[in-house]
């Protein structure tokens, strides 16, 4: 009881720090700004960050169920390595999602986990699914990925089949990410894309980058088939 006690009052504390506010208002940016562009509508996504020290095994996340319109900082709440709500967010549920955010910290060094629902990357891996992992290349945007210095350069992105089995997700996101783990973001058929970094400036390009290049894709796809 008195531990519980003492870590509420302790982390009481840490939200108030100057570092992790500045976090925490970068993110808010971020979540309405990707609302606005239509990535996360009827309070669909998910979004977090790494606290930083002392406490860089916890993490931030949004709460489930909050229109991204509206989001504020009080909707965000603190996890552990588990995805369970520390006590100061006890009362507070997470989404079921929480799980995916926290194998990717836990395994991939991440800093920020950025997931989001737009249209072109819910239809592309819809397309594609079969395909299993999707090759890009050409593309002068490509750039925005972390250690790409070419249009000429081929990434591949993995495509999960969607599913409410976070756990059973986690396994097969684990299999391919043990084997590739120079890929920064994944989508789940039907679903939406995941993308990360070692900041959340650069889990926002990896986003943007994607977003983009699914959006070329898919109009290209619809240009092929007019064509046909
Ligand atoms: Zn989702």
């Amino acid at each position: 009881m008195y531990y519980i006690f003492n870590q509420k009052k302790i982390f009481m504390y840490f939200l108030e720090t100057e570092q992790y506010q500045h976090l925490e208002k970068e993110l808010l940016e971020i979540i309405h700004l990707f609302h606005s562009r239509g990535w996360s509508m009827a309070t669909s996504t998910n979004y977090s960050f790494r606290n930083p020290s002392p406490n860089e095994t916890t993490y931030t996340i949004s709460r489930s169920g909050v229109d991204k319109l509206q989001f504020k900082k009080d909707d965000f709440m603190l996890i552990d390595a588990e995805g369970v709500a520390l006590p100061i967010h006890q009362n507070i549920k997470s989404s079921a999602e929480t799980l995916l955010h926290t194998y990717l910290y836990e395994n991939l060094a991440t800093q920020c986990v950025l997931h989001t629902h737009s249209k072109s990357s819910t239809i592309y891996s819809l397309i594609h699914q079969k395909d299993k992992v999707v090759k890009i290349t050409g593309f002068e945007l490509l750039k925005g990925i972390r250690n790409v210095g070419s249009h000429e350069a081929e990434i591949k992105i993995p495509i999960f089949q969607n599913s409410q089995d976070m756990k059973q997700l986690v396994r097969e996101i684990t299999a391919y990410y043990d084997r590739n783990p120079e890929t920064y973001g994944f989508l789940l058929a039907g679903h939406g894309l995941y993308a990360w970094g070692n900041s959340i400036a650069e889990a926002k390009r990896h986003t943007e980058t994607f977003e983009f290049l699914f959006d070329c894709l898919l109009d290209i796809y619809k240009m092929q088939k007019t064509k046909d």
